[in-house]
């Protein structure tokens, strides 16, 4: 056991408590949400920016469900937006593999899901982006990495998810961090957001830089902490649920107006 595991820091968020205020000359970045291009989520892609930096959110990653074309519309709306200067959107990919998900960042390509957890990593690497393992100690999380298939690919894994805000128990997020440690990879911070609400719960806390490359980004979550807030699953599906209809029914009200 890890000096770390289970001792409580400012690093082992409880469930509920208010996040931080944020600290001067910090910024937080989420490696992990999802949108409207994600088949259960229908956050617009315009909404981000500024829901983003109302919670310091500076960098935040788009990893939507085996689709890349999400993250890069919001790179052209931000590029053409007064957020360009303040806002960064990292193009990724939550990908499903044979044996469960594997996520990819600083993508320019779609990768085609379904393929072998090695062949994944292989054209996330051909790109030149970065192997980021989501939820990968949760055995309620249906779609999480098989432990198998990590034993076999975690040295060609760069960054652990060690606080993702959605896992069914926090012990599996203090699991994440055990073997990141073990293993001395960067460790990262995810909403795994579906709503817009969700968006704060979890990031990493660092000094401000900009993040262009990969390199930047590893550097960045090496200097930096990571804080969340855990939702219970049940909690967040019944909010998610709530949300959809609500939007839907906005959707359906705008459509029929006048
Ligand atoms: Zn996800």
């Amino acid at each position: 056991m890890t000096p770390t595991s289970n001792t409580p820091t400012s690093n082992t968020p409880t469930s509920n408590t208010p996040t931080s205020d944020k600290v001067p000359n910090t910024m937080r970045i989420d490696l992990h949400c999802h949108s409207v291009a994600s088949h259960d989520c229908l956050i617009p892609l315009e909404d981000f920016p500024e829901r983003c930096l109302e919670a310091g959110i500076k960098v935040q990653a788009i990893t939507d469900h085996d689709q890349l074309w999400g993250g890069l519309e919001l790179q052209n709306i931000v590029a053409q937006s007064p957020y360009a200067d303040t806002f960064t959107v990292i193009a990724g990919e939550e990908v499903m593999t044979q044996e469960g998900e594997i996520i990819g960042l600083f993508l320019q390509e779609r990768i085609t899901p379904k393929q072998t957890p090695e062949a994944t990593i292989a054209a996330i690497r051909e790109q030149g982006g970065l192997v980021l393992l989501p939820h990968g100690f949760d055995p309620k999380k249906r779609h999480r990495l098989k432990p198998a298939a990590l034993q076999r690919v975690y040295q060609d894994i760069d960054i652990i998810e060690i606080f993702n805000a959605r896992v069914s128990n926090p012990k599996y997020n203090e699991a994440a961090r055990t073997f990141a440690q073990e293993h001395h990879l960067a460790m990262s911070a995810g909403t795994d957001a579906h709503t817009l609400k969700d968006i704060g719960a979890a990031y990493v806390e660092t000094p401000t830089r900009a993040i262009n490359t990969p390199e930047d980004l590893i550097a960045a979550l090496q200097a930096g902490h990571v804080e969340g807030q855990w939702t219970h699953p049940v909690e967040a599906f019944a909010y998610k649920m709530w949300d959809q209809a609500r939007t839907l029914v906005g959707n359906f009200t705008s459509a029929n107006s006048p």
